[in-house]
């Protein structure tokens, strides 16, 4: 909601990448998604007027880069009943 929307890639991406991180946090994203996510913030990386983009994009690639694993394991404890077990 604080994109300003003058560059495609952070009015776009910036909504697209919270959809999807909604979607990991409840175990409900497939696990290609977490590569499609992580595609989206290289393109919306460097590619804006201000630094909200980057700003959006980094901490979602960090989050990849340090938790990929806990986040497929909250996918595939969604996909067996038991999110309680990824938590
Ligand atoms: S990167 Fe900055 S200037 Fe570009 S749409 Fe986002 S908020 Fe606006």
């Amino acid at each position: 909601h604080e994109s300003c929307g003058q560059c495609t890639p952070c009015r776009e991406g910036t909504g697209w990448m919270w959809r999807v991180m909604e979607r990991l946090v409840s175990g409900e994203a497939e696990v290609e998604e977490i590569d499609m996510l992580l595609d989206v913030t290289k393109r919306v990386e460097g590619h804006t007027i201000c630094a909200l983009g980057d700003a959006a994009a980094w901490p979602v690639q960090g989050l990849i880069r340090h938790f990929r694993g806990t986040i497929e394991e909250r996918i595939a404890a969604r996909r067996g009943g038991s999110l309680a077990a990824a938590e």
